[in-house]
């Protein structure tokens, strides 16, 4: 069976634990390893891949550019997720509900346990770093610098839009911004017409 990307990516790794491992040769060997394998072309940008493998946690990144495999790093970092019981604990001293919306289980939203600072920052798991968050909360936490970017994004745009006198864009804009509001979504970046 001809592997992924990614599995190969992580073979590569775990053949060379705990080295720093920079673009060139790794993809060097992926792409050979690839086209071995009878594709006809090779893969298309590997070096992302080794970014989702860091971002899952499989990966440590060294410096720019340069990441390395190392299983104990790993097993330390699954140490940094919290238990089922600190899990329930977490839950237990919130009530149950969202520390943002106070939506929770008996609304039948589903909860959970989120890093107050988080982990790839040095958050603990420890229950003061716990605090319960609903499915969207929790969601918009992670994505919190994305959608910041777009935010103020569409505040530049439409201020840009309404000097330039281009009414569909600034309405499309104004759209846009009002649902952040709608959903408070990043409160902090102030919007004003
Ligand atoms: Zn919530």
């Amino acid at each position: 069976m001809r592997r992924t990307v990614n599995q190969l990516i992580l073979e590569y790794f775990q053949n060379h634990p705990k080295q720093e491992v920079e673009h060139g040769p790794v993809v060097d060997w992926i792409t050979e390893q690839w086209l071995q394998e009878g594709h006809e072309t090779p893969p298309r940008d590997p070096w992302r891949g080794i970014r989702s493998l860091h971002q899952k946690g499989l990966l440590v990144k060294a410096r720019k550019g340069v990441y390395l495999y190392d299983e104990d790093l790993i097993l330390q970092r699954e140490l940094e997720d919290f238990s089922p019981e600190q899990k329930a604990e977490i839950f237990a001293r919130d009530n149950y509900r969202c520390v943002v919306c106070g939506l929770g289980q008996n609304s039948g939203v589903e909860i959970h346990a989120d890093h107050i600072k988080p982990k790839d920052k040095g958050g603990k798991a420890i229950t003061e770093n716990g605090q319960t968050l609903c499915a969207k909360h929790n969601f918009f936490k992670k994505n919190h610098q994305q959608t910041e970017t777009g935010k103020r994004m569409f505040i530049r745009l439409h201020a840009l839009a309404k000097k330039d006198g281009d009414v569909d864009l600034e309405n499309f804009c104004r759209e846009i911004l009002e649902v952040f509001e709608q959903h408070n979504i990043n409160g902090h970046i102030v919007w004003k017409e």
